[in-house]
């Protein structure tokens, strides 16, 4: 016999910002929420790690949207824990900080004259006889930098966050991460302040005085709250359909395995995982197209080190080719509440990686000694300097946007098309790159057409310049959200938001 939370209205699989958003919104149907997560703890990637009192995130975590709506819930759950923090992150290269993006007059002043000689007359080379065809991110980049300026600050760590070379990457994701940037353009700012600049910086963003899982435990209150549940150490491992609409889920917890009856699913799980833990089992196309999806898997060696300062930055990027780590977070620069003891400082070293990979695989005390190595050779801390530390890794941190997955979504997507009562959202959950705010409005819209309204959480479009009309039609989807009466929100179109260029790389 199942209590009532097991047979809650929706059941939704994943405690990250996105499921728990689905859920949240559910009060809107009047309709309570089971919400369960592998994990042992609530947020996903947006979680928030303790190591002996000391707070760390998995990937810096800021809260930026552009959708009223969001940005209202958001200060409705923490109120003055909310807090606005200057963004400082810039490029550490050869011993010296660079400003990100690139100032050109003061790195070239800091390079010095020979190498800005170089510099200079390698982005005359490329203006006069550019790459044809710009197809790859190395082309794009060189034509509108120069290759001395590509291999100094672009290529390295490009490569690190992908995993191979950059003649192997599209051009689009240089056009989408670096847009409407180029050396003229840079220089023109830099003489000419006020004319305009790249739209895809944030200087300000919000976060959450205890980090970004202080927000997604808020919510997760709020759920139970409203009478619904979120249970963790819970794994679904099979979803049972007739091959029209789910009827249950399995889930393993504690060795054990329970059928939990399900009238609506919203899953958030990455998209591969859904098709897999289809039974019966999906169609062999589909279950290929599931198996041709790729993830960038991301490590984070958290550290503790007895100093009151390190840097000043949020967080750095690290440049240097000769070494493996890619960032560097300092978590009491994000809030000065994430460390216990103003004496020590935090960092988290993040690696990119492949689950299964040399790195993925090194044991915890190995990864230790490696940041401990990395961070001597970087000058930042003294050999020996690291005290202790801890290892998270996330296997599916970086849906891979390759020749081939735009094909393989269209197959897994007509497939889940024919369930009735099921949805998928979030960012592994539709394999898009979507950030915090976009994964919980494709959470809202997957919520909606389970409850029978309109909404298409595919078109929420994270890759594409930000259409502050295109938006707006979502901001009353959330709008009041935080003191619900009405049961029904009017139907609205919705059709392809945009976002800003604001990745997490
Ligand atoms: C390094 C990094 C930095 C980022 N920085 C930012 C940023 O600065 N700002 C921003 O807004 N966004 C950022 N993001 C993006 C943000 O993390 C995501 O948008 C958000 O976490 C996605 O939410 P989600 O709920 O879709 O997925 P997730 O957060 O991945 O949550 C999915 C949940 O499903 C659970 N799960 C998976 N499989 C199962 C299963 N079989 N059974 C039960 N549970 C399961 C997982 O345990 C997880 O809790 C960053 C991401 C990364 C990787």
């Amino acid at each position: 016999m199942n209590t009532p939370h097991e047979r809650a209205p929706l059941t939704v699989i994943g405690a990250g910002p996105a499921g728990l958003t689905g859920a949240y919104y559910a009060r809107r149907f009047g309709a309570t929420a089971l919400v369960l997560d592998q994990d042992t703890r609530v947020g996903g990637l947006a979680q928030t790690g303790t190591h002996r009192g000391f707070r760390f995130d998995i990937g810096g975590h800021r809260f930026f949207t552009r959708m009223p709506g969001i940005a209202r819930l958001w200060r409705s759950m923490l109120g003055a824990d909310f807090r606005t923090t200057n963004r400082l992150s810039r490029i550490y290269y050869n011993r010296h900080f660079f400003s990100y993006p690139l100032e050109p007059l003061p790195a070239l002043r800091t390079l010095g004259y020979r190498e800005s000689a170089h510099i200079v007359s390698s982005y005359v080379a490329a203006r006069l006889s550019p790459r044809r065809p710009e197809r790859t991110f190395d082309a794009w980049v060189i034509n509108r930098f120069g290759e001395r300026l590509f291999r100094t600050f672009f290529e390295a760590y490009t490569e690190k966050v992908w995993g191979i070379p950059c003649t192997h990457i599209s051009a689009a994701w240089a056009a989408q991460r670096i847009k409407n940037m180029s050396l003229r353009s840079a220089v023109t700012k830099a003489l000419l302040p006020g004319s305009g600049g790249p739209t895809s910086l944030i200087t300000q963003f919000e976060y959450p005085r205890h980090g970004p899982g202080m927000m997604w435990e808020a919510f997760a209150r709020a759920i139970e709250a409203d009478g619904g549940r979120v249970r963790l150490g819970c794994r679904m491992a099979r979803v049972e359909h007739d091959g029209a609409r789910v009827h249950a889920v399995h889930v393993t917890a504690g060795g054990q395995t329970e059928r939990l009856p399900v009238e609506r699913l919203l899953s958030t799980v990455p998209l591969q995982h859904l098709v897999r833990a289809m039974t019966p089992a999906a169609p062999d196309h589909v279950l290929a197209a599931a198996e041709g999806l790729r993830y960038r898997a991301f490590l984070t060696v958290v550290v503790l080190v007895e100093a009151r300062s390190v840097f000043p930055d949020n967080w750095l990027y690290i440049h240097e080719p000769s070494l493996q780590v890619a960032r560097i977070q300092n978590y009491k620069n994000w809030s000065a509440d994430m460390v216990p003891d103003d004496r020590y400082t935090c960092l988290g070293l993040e690696y990119f990686c492949d689950e299964g990979d040399a790195l993925w695989s090194r044991p915890d005390a190995s990864l230790l000694q490696l940041a401990g190595e990395e961070l001597a050779a970087l000058g930042l801390v003294p050999a020996g300097g690291v005290m202790d530390g801890t290892v998270v890794r996330m296997p599916h941190a970086y849906p891979v946007y390759d020749d081939a997955y735009v094909g393989h979504l269209a197959v897994i997507r007509s497939y889940l098309d024919t369930f009735d009562n099921l949805e998928t959202a979030g960012r592994a959950g539709l394999h898009k790159y979507n950030n915090q705010d976009h994964s919980m409005l494709t959470a809202v819209l997957a919520t909606r057409r389970l409850f029978g309204l309109r909404g298409d959480p595919w078109s929420v479009n994270a890759d594409e310049e930000y259409h502050e009309e295109g938006d707006a039609q979502f901001v009353d989807l959330l709008t009041g959200l935080e003191h619900l009466e009405e049961t029904q929100p009017p139907a609205l179109d919705v059709v392809g938001a945009g976002t800003p260029s604001r990745g997490d790389v």
